[in-house]
């Protein structure tokens, strides 16, 4: 079976109202959270900023949680704007909710194809490796991926996911050699 891997490039940016300017679109930038202590208890918060007019948006991460709640690794990593603590913290589907933002990914993420698989016995397995959780419709994916039309993929590729949903974790699918469905021209 061929892997493929999908996996991010930078960041993705938040799509997220600005309260000072009509924009929608935030980015973290290099990755900055801020901690407050109050007595025993944290908040925690990331800070993103309005890619139009710069200004911050703060984003709940903790709200007055007790401080011994926290793992010591983790607090370390706010206090040091830990990237994979950043990146974590943003990809978190829960974190998104609660803060109502979406990630905008365009322009963020790649898909890492092997070379020609021109060795390979047909049918050809392929599976799709998310390292990132980037939203992508199997059909458009796969056509990327092989250069084929979607009308190609639709006739060609067993997808063992609905090939029109978009997914953000993993699948495999198949290709066969030949075309079945074709029709002579
Ligand atoms: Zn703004």
């Amino acid at each position: 079976m061929l892997p493929w891997v999908v996996r991010r490039t930078r960041l993705p940016l938040l799509s997220l109202r600005c309260v000072g300017c009509p924009s929608e679109s935030a980015t973290t930038g290099e990755g900055r959270f801020r901690v407050n202590a109050n007595g025993k208890l944290l908040d925690v918060w990331l800070l993103v900023r309005c890619v139009s007019c710069d200004r911050t948006i703060k984003l709940t991460v903790h709200e007055r949680a007790p401080v011994r709640s926290f793992d010591p690794a983790e607090l370390h990593g706010y206090g040091v704007n830990d990237p994979g603590l950043v990146a974590s913290r943003l990809l978190d589907p829960l974190f998104a909710r609660r803060n109502r933002f979406t990630l905008d990914w365009t322009g963020a993420w790649r898909l890492d194809t092997p070379s020609p698989w021109l060795d390979e016995p047909w049918p050809v397995r392929v599976e799709v490796v998310f390292e990132d959780p980037v939203p992508v419709r199997p059909e458009r994916l796969i056509a990327r991926g092989l250069g084929l039309s979607r009308n190609e993929v639709l006739r060609r590729v067993k997808c063992d996911v609905p090939p029109r949903r978009t997914t953000n974790t993993g699948f495999t699918f198949t290709v066969m050699a030949t075309d079945p469905g074709s029709q002579p021209r």
